[in-house]
């Protein structure tokens, strides 16, 4: 197969193995997404959403998120990891939306990325999951499958990400970012994969 028959089989495997997209991370909205998103650094889903239905009891909006102080917020979400260090950002970032943002998360890549403990990826999974704008946030799993599947050499997830708004259409690229998330979770671990059973390597 050719690059570009690589790339139609590929998308069509993923439509067909994963015809439902719904990110893993429990969340009501814009806020509580970027919260959970924000606490996924480092951490696995299912480690989030054990500690999100106790912390958005607590605090669901940007303005009840921000009375609490930062011990408290630990004392909930302590089970995650860097579990200090999220406090303080998710503390401090609810304060910001309520003092510059009018107690909404913005929807612009520029403002996210200037709040405390949110990078270009979580941006990127808010911007695209919460308000549907085109993104490709590059993960762990999906800066290995784009170099296994030969579409991609970058060292960096930066190159990665640029390499894969190249090759796919942007109409896919929100649907898309997870599918591949959920393909690398499923079958393509960072060790040990069958080349013979794979779904994908072993037709391409
Ligand atoms: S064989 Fe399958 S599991 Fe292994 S790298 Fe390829 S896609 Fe991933």
């Amino acid at each position: 197969m050719n690059k570009k028959e690589r790339i139609q089989f590929i998308t069509e495997t993923l439509n067909r193995l994963y015809p439902e997209t719904r990110i893993p991370l429990d969340h009501e909205d814009p806020f509580t997404l970027l919260i959970a998103v924000l606490m996924s650094a480092q951490s696995t889903d299912v480690s989030v959403n054990k500690v999100t239905p106790a912390l958005f009891k607590l605090a669901n909006t940007p303005i009840k998120m921000s009375k609490l102080s930062s011990e408290k917020i630990l004392s909930v979400i302590k089970t995650v990891g860097l579990a200090p260090g999220k406090a303080r950002n998710i503390q401090r970032l609810s304060q910001i939306l309520v003092e510059a943002h009018d107690g909404k998360v913005p929807n612009s890549f520029e403002e996210l990325e200037n709040l405390p403990g949110v990078g270009h990826k979580t941006a990127s999974v808010v911007m695209s999951q919460a308000f549907g704008v085109p993104a490709f946030p590059v993960d762990t799993h999906i800066h290995r499958l784009m170099h296994r599947w030969k579409l991609s050499n970058g060292k960096t997830v930066v190159q990665t990400e640029a390499d894969g708004k190249r090759l796919f259409p942007e109409t896919l690229w929100n649907t898309l970012h997870l599918q591949i998330i959920f393909f690398g979770r499923e079958y393509c671990k960072a060790r040990g994969h069958e080349e013979t059973l794979c779904p994908i390597c072993s037709k391409i």
